[in-house]
């Protein structure tokens, strides 16, 4: 009897054509497309099929297949979910590594994403109507900019590094201080690199002090350069002494070897302007006669992932050719963007606003107080406002003086002066807010200082303001 009657609940399951034939499914199609809309539809229909045996009234059926339609749409959205989004970063550390480093700017990526629809002239020379260089948009520029003769473009300062090593000193031996034999994180040392590049590494002078005479009684006939790696993310104090780039270069020039700089982050701006400590910039390393410097793109320069290498074109030559440069060439999209890029450094006030570093670097403590007073009255409107909740009066939410850093490696142990919005109150668990509002739609990720919730918004652009401020909300009313 049982059976029977289950036998006559399957029959109740409609038909993949008439499903199809509704609005609902059309609708899904057009979004999704035909084949996983079907498989979705197909996946919902054999868990009510597999789950009839369990059901005991005929009701729990038709419950099941009136929740068909909002369990298909919901496991199509769900797999149709991006994974990588954007975030809104309240850290204030401006280079945040796991946060992709370099924030890009909104008008160059417009001018970039033109460029990039459909075809291009990435390696096509349009006056002569034949091959072209794919370096040839913007080496001219960047040569202007730094002083230097000529540059060559690969995808990071880590692989620029290698590629200068390789082709300038496999074979021989190249000269470090042992005081700049540094990991930069992400498994990225000197020495590694060093010895991955085929040159043999001639270790001098100790961690705290190195002199110049250290390398010249390092050389021998079998040197082929010498190296300054900048130590941008750690700082040692007290009994030091490193070797100034002006001495190296004497050095080097009596001894008719090149002298290759790996400087981390490139800077191009004196950062003393805005307040900081100044950072050598790649200027004042060629300026001072260092044959080859190599630099991030994504880091103070505020650009997108690259290694930068400038310097004397016989060795920048010497690069080109060496097939290693061919396995680590950038893509059109570095190419178009390094480009654009440029373009603003010509006029340091257009870079300044233009690009997102510059800007954050830059922003004067009365900017930042007024973008913080702007994300209080939001979250203090959306918290505490009409919208009663539990909130409602439980709440501390003020403007606060913060300390912001730099991040990727750049002005270690320097924290610089801005402000911020902070939250506490009985009851608010801020490790647990935290991490409601990393799976927010708009994921934010913050800090949390001495039991409260704290939102720099050195790192936060004022479009950004009302969405946190929403995210923040959320959290807050699911809790
Ligand atoms: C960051 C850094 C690197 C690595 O640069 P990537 O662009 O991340 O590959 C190498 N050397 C120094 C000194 C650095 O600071």
């Amino acid at each position: 009897m049982e059976t029977k009657n289950r036998n006559k609940w399957y029959r109740q399951l409609p038909k993949m054509d008439e499903i199809l034939a509704q609005d609902w499914t059309k609708e899904l199609i057009h979004i999704y497309g035909r084949s996983p809309v079907i498989s979705a539809l197909r996946k919902g229909l054999e868990r009510i099929r597999e789950e009839i045996p369990g059901y005991e009234t005929i009701e729990e059926l038709l419950e099941a297949l009136e929740q068909y339609q909002l369990q298909v749409q919901n496991a199509l959205a769900l797999t149709n979910e991006r994974h990588f989004k954007r975030v809104h970063n309240a850290t204030g550390v401006v280079l945040h590594t796991n946060l992709g480093r370099a924030p890009m700017s909104e008008k160059i990526l417009s001018e970039v994403t033109q460029k990039l629809l459909g075809y291009s002239n990435l390696e096509y020379d349009l006056e002569a109507g034949k091959r072209g260089e794919r370096y040839g948009h913007f080496a001219q520029r960047i040569c202007a900019i730094t002083g230097a003769e000529d540059c060559l473009v690969v995808n990071n300062n880590a692989a620029a590094v290698l590629l200068m090593l390789a082709a300038i000193g496999t074979g021989k031996e190249v000269i470090v201080s042992r005081g700049e034999q540094v990991e930069i994180g992400g498994k990225f040392r000197i020495p590694d690199i060093m010895d991955q590049s085929g040159c043999r590494r001639v270790e001098v002078g100790t961690t705290n002090k190195t002199r110049v005479e250290d390398y010249a009684e390092a050389i021998t006939e079998d040197t082929a350069a010498l190296l300054k790696v900048h130590t941008s993310n750690f700082k040692i104090v007290g009994f030091t002494q490193t070797v100034e780039r002006s001495e190296l270069v004497a050095l080097g020039r009596e001894k008719r070897l090149p002298v290759l700089e790996d400087l981390g982050s490139g800077v191009l701006v004196d950062l003393s302007k805005y307040g900081l400590t100044k950072e050598p910039t790649v200027q004042d390393s060629l300026k001072a006669g260092v044959d080859l410097v190599t630099f991030s793109g994504d880091k103070l320069l505020g650009g997108p992932q690259a290694g930068i290498i400038v310097g004397k074109k016989c060795y920048i030559d010497k690069l080109k050719k060496h097939p290693l440069t061919r396995a680590m060439r950038i893509d059109k999209f570095t190419a178009a963007y390094l480009e654009t890029l440029f373009c603003y450094y010509q006029d340091l006030s257009v870079a300044e606003c233009t690009i997102p570093v510059l800007r954050m670097l830059s922003a004067s403590e009365e900017e930042l107080k007024t973008r913080a007073g702007q994300l209080q009255r939001l979250l203090s409107e959306k918290l505490t406002g009409d919208d009663q909740t539990r909130w409602t009066g439980q709440l501390d939410i003020s403007v606060v003086a913060c300390e912001s850093t730099a991040g990727g490696g750049s002005l270690p142990g320097e924290t610089i002066p801005g402000y911020g919005v902070r939250i506490e109150g009985a009851g608010l668990h801020p490790e647990h807010v935290t991490e409601c509002l990393r799976r927010e739609t708009e994921p934010v990720i913050l800090r949390t200082v001495d039991g409260g919730l704290l939102f720099d918004v050195r790192t936060l652009e004022d479009e950004e303001l009302p969405g946190v401020a929403e995210q923040v909300f959320r959290a807050l009313r699911d809790f």
